[in-house]
């Protein structure tokens, strides 16, 4: 063989592989994915929160439902619905799991409630579901060491009927944390988070905090307490560590038939977008990145142009 050749080779694997490694993920790649863009189209155009919309009882809450359902199904999340009685009905909750490539066991699972108390709901939790959608749509296309579960709960204005039924369903899983995200999308003007959750989901807590601090745009978190009031809370009864990522107090539209993007000046969808943000940082920070496969290939290029170089 050639000598210049060999060395040429030799070059050319070398800066193939240096390539490669401008193929690794960083958390902050997959978070600088989440699109405030598509965070609206999905809160303003798939899920029903428009003045007069009723994801409560009435035609809207289904729809809602199945666009979810089917956004979910695009990504090419492993997509069901999870059945639960309620008053003798059947409601559903709409599930979409993307399986860790090395620790499929492990779970994370990020939720949020999809009904509403008969009204558009688009902060209560609308705002919530959009960013369940919007994680799932940008962690979907990353590999990752554990599973994440996405979760759209029915029922939680009943007193968290939907997402009680999934975790005690559940309760043999190895869930390591749980964000319930429910009202993210009204900024009372601190631009605050507040992390509630018992002391022994400490740990979750101020990892959320950390991701926050480190990928939120500027926005600021508390840590606070246990507070049963949504769907966060039945993990918690079942022993895993779960935590609620809710706006700071003070939305004058709560429970109200304005309670819609219609409303002037009331959605902050730059805010509700950073919350997105912090949680898909959490997710992709807790499950493990894995390198993309296209990297590997070239690697693989690499070291097949030697072996032929050094035959020849
Ligand atoms: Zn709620």
């Amino acid at each position: 063989m050639n000598r210049r050749l060999t060395i040429c080779a030799c070059i050319a694997a070398l800066v193939l592989v240096l390539s490669s490694s401008a193929l690794a993920v960083s958390v902050q790649d997959i978070v600088d994915d989440v699109s405030q863009a598509t965070y609206t189209h999905y809160l303003d155009d798939l899920l029903y929160t428009h003045l007069g919309h009723d994801r409560g009882f009435g035609a809207e809450h289904d729809l809602a439902r199945t666009n979810i359902y089917n956004e979910f199904d695009g990504y090419g999340l492993d997509t069901s619905l999870h059945g639960f009685t309620y008053s003798s009905n059947t409601y559903y909750n709409v599930v979409g799991v993307h399986t860790g490539t090395v620790r499929p066991d492990d779970i994370y699972v990020v939720g949020a409630h999809y009904d509403s108390v008969n009204n558009p709901g688009a902060d209560d939790n609308a705002s919530g579901t959009a960013g369940v959608m919007e994680a799932a749509r940008v962690l979907s296309q990353y590999d990752f060491e554990a599973t994440m579960v996405f979760i759209a709960f029915d029922r939680e204005e009943q007193g968290l009927v939907g997402s009680d039924a999934y975790a005690q369903d559940h309760s043999g899983d190895n869930i390591l944390g749980m964000i319930s995200m429910d009202m993210i999308a009204y900024n009372a003007g601190q631009n605050k988070a507040t992390i509630y959750g018992r002391t022994s989901s400490d740990p979750l807590k101020q990892d959320l905090a950390d991701a926050i601090a480190a990928y939120g745009n500027g926005l600021t978190s508390v840590i606070a307490g246990t507070f049963d009031a949504s769907d966060h809370a039945p993990f918690e009864w079942q022993g895993f560590q779960a935590s609620l990522l809710i706006e700071d107090w003070g939305n004058p539209y709560y429970h109200q038939a304005n309670d819609s993007v219609d409303t002037p000046n009331y959605i902050d969808y730059g805010f509700a977008t950073n919350m997105v943000r912090s949680t898909v940082g959490y997710l992709a920070t807790a499950t493990v990145v894995i390198p993309e496969p296209g990297g590997i290939m070239i690697v693989g290029f690499g070291i097949l142009i030697l072996i032929r170089r050094r035959r020849a």
